[in-house]
């Protein structure tokens, strides 16, 4: 299947072309009957590409295989094309990780174990996917069918992208000049400057957590291991330990404030294609959960802008309240 890269000539935005998505099953809703991602199914799924077993025969924790319907593919037989119409292949790698056995299980209830689980294998096959390319591999994980999830079944995703799209060299950008300009990471600046405020700060135990001075959406909330390190791939023990003491007692808090709602869960790595120790230098792999409570509108199509009907500075003493409830 070939899956292209457009480039809107206007707007200077890729887009990816990947006619096969659209023959998703739709069965977000649908019980655990038939479902491809629960235990006994497994024939239905691509190749594993990892396992973690479980006691019992057969039994496993966690699964990852390559998505059946890719965004990204590992070869595109298509020509490049520039001027009015410029395009080129979307090549890279699409995969699945199947978080756990249980249909109806979600990352909200893990326990300590089970979250360090799923994060040991994302970093496991963040590893796998990185090389000499792509140049960046981008693990996310939708919860709820506004957030784009299409299984039930709970679950994250890794897409390898031989070329890094607009807006991850932007921020990759900003991150390198303010490393160049002061010597300092951007990501710890901002940690140091976010602690001195403490207006937006959620939870500091290992991991600071707090929600962006400019966030886009109401609760949008960042985590920010303290492990030096510039991608999940590199990720140290600690670092994820951290992350997977706090993440399922921040999700509960959320669910607490908002409702249960959709959103995505993106893990914010450096570049795959250059050396981890050079990364670090002016990177730090962060997590962020992006809430799916606001519409996108006419203004926001029109300049970009996005409007948060909240302040941070009033949400995130709500959510540190629910969050150490939660605990
Ligand atoms: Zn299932």
């Amino acid at each position: 299947m070939i899956t292209e890269t457009r480039v809107d000539a206007e707007t200077g935005e890729w887009r990816l072309s990947a006619p096969k998505r659209a023959e998703r099953p739709d069965d977000a809703r649908r019980a655990s009957t038939g479902c491809p991602f629960c235990p006994g199914h497994e024939e239905q799924t691509p190749p594993e590409r990892l396992r973690v077993p479980a006691a019992g025969d057969g039994a496993w924790r966690v699964r990852a295989f390559a998505n059946k319907y890719p965004i990204v593919s590992p070869a595109a037989d298509l020509e490049s094309a520039t001027g009015l119409f410029p395009r080129f292949p979307a090549t890279g790698d699409h995969e699945v990780l199947v978080e756990s056995p249980d249909h109806d299980w979600d990352l909200k209830s893990a326990t300590y174990e089970q979250a360090l689980d799923v994060l040991g294998a994302l970093r496991e096959r963040s590893r796998a996917l990185s090389g000499p390319r792509p140049a960046a591999v981008v693990v996310f994980r939708n919860y709820g069918v506004a957030a784009g999830a299409s299984l039930r079944h709970p679950h994250s995703q890794l897409v390898a992208l031989d070329q890094a799209p607009p807006g991850l060299m932007g921020r990759w950008r900003l991150a390198r000049g303010h490393y160049t300009d002061t010597g300092r990471r951007l990501v710890d600046d901002l940690a140091t400057a976010e602690r001195t405020a403490a207006e937006r700060v959620v939870a500091d135990n290992g991991v600071l957590v707090y929600q962006p001075y400019a966030a886009a959406v109401p609760h949008q909330t960042v985590l920010v291991p303290g492990d030096g390190r510039g991608t999940l791939a590199d990720a140290t023990d600690d670092g994820l330990a951290a992350v997977a003491r706090i993440l399922p007692p921040l999700l509960r808090g959320l669910a607490e404030v908002l409702d249960n709602p959709a959103y995505n869960l993106v893990v914010h790595a450096g570049p795959s294609d250059v050396e981890a120790k050079e990364v670090a230098r002016w990177w730090q792999w962060h997590v962020e959960i992006h809430p799916r409570t606001t519409t996108f509108a006419g203004l926001e199509l029109a300049t970009g802008l996005l409007v948060n009907p909240s302040r941070p500075e009033e949400t995130a003493p709500e959510l540190a309240k629910a969050v150490s409830a939660a605990r």
